[in-house]
């Protein structure tokens, strides 16, 4: 590009001399030629008014040979061949020729007009000699009356032959004044393009990811704005990569430096960045531009960012890789962007928790049996007692009840959360199954005093599930609504919706406050606590009750106001039978 810009420079600025030049060469010697011709002219025509007087007496005497003699004698002296014609035409004299064997010149139109007194100028061929000539004839005058013509003639192409050194001068000119075009053309081009070429170059460097280059121009045009422009823009790059380089390694240092190991995916689950601990964690020193399932195969986390890439959604949860036991969390960025996994260790919180799990099963173990006893103990003695011992037998024996439910709940929620513990699942009609605990609490809601009513839309499909684990989730809400409902009614409806079941469990009881709410399905919560254990509470059955939602991939919340009853909603997802 830059030797076609300096030759294009180059050419463009010789052929706009060359033109210039020629222009000037054209109309140059036009002038200069026309100028030496009527230079010519006007000479021969002061050479004839200066001549014609010698001839004057000669011609008064009719001495034509004198005045032959004459005129070739001036003849010699100019360059011009000199006639003199005597008034009725005949040719007296000539500097060239014998005037006695020369046709009469009455007919030239120089001598017609000469004869009129008027000096007359043509450029003609010439009748004898048959070349181009340039004729000046003027009158000879004695006592103001023309007594002959005086004829000076020159050939053209010996005034032709005069202008040869002149225009041989103009072509040297010309040569000269062309050289000089050319290298000049050439000087211009260089100087033009040469910034430009350095400009490249410099622009070349950069591109190759070196910023040190700076382009000088010491001139005050275009060029040294745009070598001025590209110097700023080269520093301003060069700061910011530097910046972002900086950004880059502070970045780099953060993420080697974090417990967490990380992976970038792009759209096509190749990594695009993976720190230390996650090359740590799956013992793979190199993985970027690498697919993750070669780093990691498992199909639990090809499900989560299968879902994640579908959903645009985050999602969770937890893998066990190489002996450890991850949290995984799948977050796509915004748009079409990248993918961003984290894998949180948590094998310690886990074995802390297999402890506690353990701890709790154990101990209820170990209580149930002597509690089992004590209560057994506690029936045969009251049969035998009075009745004011009666009346403590009976409170150790509710508080026994108690605490075996506290027990046999832990047994349940520890049973529950033991990751190897697997749901029975089966075809289930979900109606039937509440109308079965509807049945089982009938007595208590005769005593309270509570109408209970269980509702279902139509088409209500069959569901697959654990019956035994979802039995006990209603038992648990139905008997939580009987519990704290004094009197008035209970709704349970089911109705399919988009791929789920919901249920819906509304009592009229006092409700709850919304600050307790989000914390109800904690272990061991209870809003108002001398109510609880005097409804025989333990504080366990709505973190039960979540559990098993849970275990069925479902969704359990409470919407309630004090004073106006409670409902618990549960969504379970409808999903094929395995
Ligand atoms: P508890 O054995 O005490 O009933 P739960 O875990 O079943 O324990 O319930 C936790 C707390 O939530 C209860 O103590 C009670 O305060 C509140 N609660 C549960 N169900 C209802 C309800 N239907 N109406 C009002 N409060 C309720």
């Amino acid at each position: 590009m830059n030797k076609s810009l300096f030759l294009k420079t180059f050419f463009s600025y010789l052929l706009i001399m060359a033109l210039v030049l020629l222009l000037v060469f054209l109309f140059a010697s036009g002038i200069i030629e026309n100028q030496y011709r009527e230079n010519v002219q006007r000479g021969l025509g002061q050479l004839a008014a200066s001549l014609q007087r010698n001839f004057v007496p000669l011609l008064a005497a009719r001495d034509t040979a004198a005045l032959d003699v004459l005129v070739k004698e001036l003849g010699k002296e100019t360059d011009a061949r000199l006639t003199v014609i005597a008034t009725d035409g005949r040719v007296l004299a000539d500097s060239e020729g014998d005037p006695r064997h020369m046709e009469n010149h009455a007919d030239r139109p120089e001598f017609v007009l000469a004869m009129q007194g008027k000096p007359a100028e043509f450029s003609r061929l010439s009748s004898t000699l048959h070349r181009a000539m340039l004729y000046r004839a003027v009158p000879i005058r004695r006592d103001g009356r023309v007594i002959g013509v005086l004829r000076l003639s020159l050939f053209v192409s010996a005034i032709e032959q005069m202008l040869v050194p002149a225009r041989r001068k103009i072509n040297i000119l010309l040569a000269v004044l062309s050289a000089i075009a050319l290298v000049l053309a050439f000087l211009y081009a260089r100087y033009l393009t040469a910034p430009i070429k350095r400009l490249t170059q410099a622009a070349h460097q950069v591109a190759g990811g070196d910023f040190s280059p700076r382009v000088r121009i010491d001139r005050r045009d275009e060029l040294r704005q745009l070598a001025d422009a590209f110097n700023h823009m080269v520093e301003q790059q060069g700061a910011l990569l530097e910046s972002v380089q900086r950004q880059q390694l502070e970045l780099e240092t953060i993420l080697a430096s974090i417990g967490e190991g990380l992976l970038v995916l792009d759209r096509d689950g190749k990594i695009i960045l993976a720190n230390q601990s996650f090359k740590k964690m799956c013992l793979q020193p190199e993985c970027p531009g690498r697919p993750y399932w070669e780093m990691l195969r498992d199909s639990r986390l090809n499900e989560l960012i299968k879902r994640s890439l579908e959903t645009r959604q985050d999602s969770r949860g937890e893998l066990d890789i190489n002996d450890g036991v991850y949290l995984v969390h799948v977050s796509p960025l915004p748009g079409e962007g990248p993918l961003i996994v984290t894998f949180s260790d948590i094998s310690e919180y886990k074995r802390l928790e297999r402890i506690k799990r353990d701890f709790v099963s154990n101990l209820s173990h170990e209580l149930r049996t002597p509690l089992t006893a004590i209560k057994g103990f506690v029936e045969t003695l009251a049969e035998e007692s009075s009745a004011q011992n009666r009346n403590y037998l009976d409170i150790i024996n509710r508080h026994t009840d108690r605490l075996v439910n506290m027990i046999n709940d832990l047994l349940t929620l520890s049973e529950m959360e033991e990751p190897r513990m697997r749901l029975e699942k089966k075809r289930i009609d979900l109606l039937k199954l509440v109308d079965n605990v509807a049945i089982i609490f009938a007595g208590r809601c005769r005593e309270k005093n509570i109408h209970m009513e269980v509702d279902a839309g139509a088409n209500l499909p069959a569901f697959f599930g654990d019956p035994f684990r979802l039995e006990q989730l209603f038992i648990n809400l139905v008997d939580n609504a009987i519990k704290y409902t004094e009197h008035g009614e209970i709704r349970v409806s089911l109705a399919k919706r988009e791929g789920e079941i919901e249920i819906r469990v509304r009592d009229s009881g006092p409700g709850i406050a919304t600050e307790h709410l989000p914390r109800i399905f904690e272990r061991f919560y209870v809003v108002d606590r001398s109510r609880s254990r005097q409804q025989g509470g333990t504080g366990l059955g709505l973190a039960i009750a979540k559990h098993i939602v849970l275990l069925h991939d479902g969704r359990i919340e409470a919407v309630s106001q004090p004073g106006q009853g409670t409902e618990f909603i549960i969504t379970l997802p409808l999903v094929p039978e395995a």
